[in-house]
């Protein structure tokens, strides 16, 4: 049985739903993405657990019960009687999205002001499974505590998968971003990031220089995400690139990303090999991209050679 533990925030989303000044409400979040996804590709036998915050309110009810639905384990998230559950909403104006975000208010800002409920969530846990999200969203001294829990699980034997999904928004400035995402990953078995945003934030010319980056931190396995381009492999061992299948319907490329993470970790998971686990990966990401929303109906078939 392996367990997997996913660290992070969950918000609610007001989507446009057709009429003007019509939205509709689900859930979303980049890390409950990848727990979704893992939890459909995963055996049953396995659990994913998804850790976070919510509060008391009718909202927060709302997505626990989401979250327990998807067949997560849900008892490790505390609820507050301080905070509620983030916001943001998409808006269209002709044809472009932006976002406005309400989450000064969030519960899962406040998951770390003690580490007993992670380091209960973690205790025989195979993988804890974080993002650059997780890190922006935390006061510094509660992620520091953050790191330090990771840090015993690691030496305990549990490995850390991290995505730096990096946010710049989220943070007071780049400097610190880049900072606590380069911390991190010191900590980190497997990286995931996506090209695009590291040559934004950290000037890397190439691929090549985002893997060389992580793997000098001390990470085992780098996975340099390309979008349609291909991903480059960096290991202590091997070095290679693995193309994606060619897709000319992309309608929506939300949470690409979040689902390649879950089918390369389900199919790494099961047999250890990183290539099939690439595959895998953007043939998750592939489905995705084809359909509207971030958590859609994927073809599994990929996943279950273990
Ligand atoms: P993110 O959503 O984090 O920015 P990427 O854009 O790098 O992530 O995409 C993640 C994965 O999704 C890619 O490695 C690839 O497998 C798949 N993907 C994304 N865009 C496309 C595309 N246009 N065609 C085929 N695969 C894609």
């Amino acid at each position: 049985m392996t367990k997997i533990v996913a660290i992070g925030e969950a918000m609610v989303e007001l989507a446009p739903a057709g009429g003007p000044d019509m939205y509709r409400a689900g859930f979303a979040g980049d890390t409950l993405n990848t727990a979704w996804y893992l939890r459909k590709l995963m055996p049953k036998a396995d659990q994913i657990a998804y850790f976070t915050a919510v509060g008391h309110d009718a909202m927060s009810g709302k997505l626990l019960a989401f979250i327990d639905a998807a067949g997560l384990v849900t008892k490790y998230i505390d609820r507050r009687d301080d905070s509620t559950v983030g916001l943001y909403m998409i808006s269209l104006t002709n044809g472009e999205r932006s976002f406005s975000y309400w989450r000064g208010q969030s519960a899962a800002r406040r998951m770390l002001e003690s580490d007993t409920a992670l380091r209960a969530a973690l205790q025989g846990a195979d993988v804890a499974y974080l993002s650059g999200i997780t890190l922006a969203i935390l006061p510094d001294p509660d992620r520091a505590r953050l790191l330090d829990v990771l840090h015993d699980f690691r030496s305990n034997g549990g490995k850390v998968v991290f995505d730096p999904n990096l946010r710049p928004r989220l943070w007071p400035d780049t400097k610190t971003m880049t900072n606590a995402v380069m911390q991190a990953a010191s900590l980190t078995d497997i990286v995931l990031p996506s090209f695009e945003d590291e040559a934004a934030w950290f000037n890397d010319p190439a691929p090549e220089a985002t893997a060389n980056r992580y793997r000098n931190a001390g990470v085992d396995i780098v996975v340099v995400k390309n979008g349609p381009d291909q991903m480059l492999v960096a290991a202590t061992d091997q070095s290679f690139t693995v193309a994606p299948t060619r897709i000319t319907d992309v309608v929506d490329t939300t949470a690409a990303g979040d689902s390649f993470n879950a089918g390369f970790l389900a199919s790494y998971l099961g047999n250890g090999n990183l290539e099939q686990a690439c595959v895998a990966g953007a043939g998750i990401a592939g489905q995705v991209i084809r359909q509207i929303g971030a958590l859609v109906d994927v073809q599994t078939e990929l996943v279950t050679d273990r």
